[in-house]
């Protein structure tokens, strides 16, 4: 090949990697390794309290600091708890939020979440959650960067919550350690599963609840082959009704409006197949971009 043919393939390569990633408010190559690390078999499946849930946190707290974003704590990003040990061999105190804050212009905050805890170890398998939930984990760690870099009316708890897996702990115990009239939270933007989808669609669930949220996450732009859908809140459709099955449950029952993105169930869902090669890293990054977008918007909307 000639010196000026391999020039110019070089320039267009080029080209088109740097347009591939300009429509991103995020480092997408970040966001990937992250990805692959935090769903890779050494932490084991992260499940509450083992070596492996210790390791990811140790990422996570990592991470923060290298982007000089504060904790939420004065005793730092950790915030331990315990729970009723119904299910399984867990040890009071083995249970670590991580809690970062992102002042605003306004004391009224929104807590961004995501749980980074999984199933960990099941009959000699790793259950490594890609998707469930180091897709949501990793997206926060991108959205606090973004919030970091430009800054935000509201006040910004990042929260990572431990636990989820065993019932929904750590935020339940995050929204009961809370001075709620002190606090004024007025919104919870909580993700858990969106990096894959058969069809492209992610959804925004909670409208049903709270209809004035509806209209800022309608008015923005989407990436190309991508849907945002509303829905998976209605009363009474059964498992249909996505509202108590992650998170944000704990901050509705505070009555908080909250907005949850996620995919629909798939076939490596709380299975040990839910692995980093199965994720669709093209809808992924259009995810998370939607949810930076989103979350831009609604920060600009609510008061
Ligand atoms: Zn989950």
């Amino acid at each position: 090949m000639g010196m000026i043919v391999c020039r110019i393939l070089f320039i267009a390569v080029l080209f088109f990697t740097q347009t591939a990633f300009a429509q991103y408010s995020f480092n997408a190559g970040q966001l990937t390794n992250d990805l692959k690390i935090l769903s890779s078999d050494s932490l084991e499946g992260r499940k509450v309290g083992s070596e492996g849930n210790a390791k990811a946190r140790t990422y996570i707290i990592t991470r923060l600091e290298l982007l000089g974003i504060k904790p939420l704590l004065e005793s730092g990003y950790v915030q331990t708890f315990s729970f009723p040990q119904t299910f399984g061999q867990v040890q009071p105190g083995d249970a670590s939020n991580v809690l970062a804050v992102i002042e605003g212009t306004k004391k009224e905050t929104i807590v961004i979440s995501a749980h980074y805890d999984h199933l960990g170890l099941l009959g000699g398998k790793i259950y490594n959650g890609a998707d469930d939930n180091a897709s949501g984990t990793v997206a926060l760690l991108a959205i606090a960067e973004y919030f970091a870099k430009n800054k935000p009316s509201h006040r910004i708890i990042i929260a990572f919550f431990d636990a989820e897996e065993m019932g929904l702990r750590g935020s339940a115990h995050f929204v009961n350690a809370l001075d709620l009239a002190r606090e004024s939270i007025v919104l919870n933007i909580n993700m858990d599963m969106i990096s894959r989808s058969d069809k492209n669609e992610l959804y925004a669930c909670g409208t049903h609840h709270y209809p004035q949220l509806k209209k800022p996450i309608e008015k923005i732009s989407l990436p190309e082959k991508f849907s945002l859908l509303f829905g998976h809140d209605q009363p009474g459709s059964g498992r249909n009704d996505w509202t108590s099955q992650s998170d944000q449950m704990n901050f509705h029952l505070k009555k908080i409006p909250f907005v949850y993105f996620g995919v629909e169930d798939h076939a490596d869902y709380h299975r040990p197949t839910d692995d980093f090669d199965k994720v669709n890293l093209d809808f992924y990054h259009k995810s998370v971009e939607a949810i930076i977008r989103a979350a831009k918007a609604l920060d600009k909307a609510l008061q």
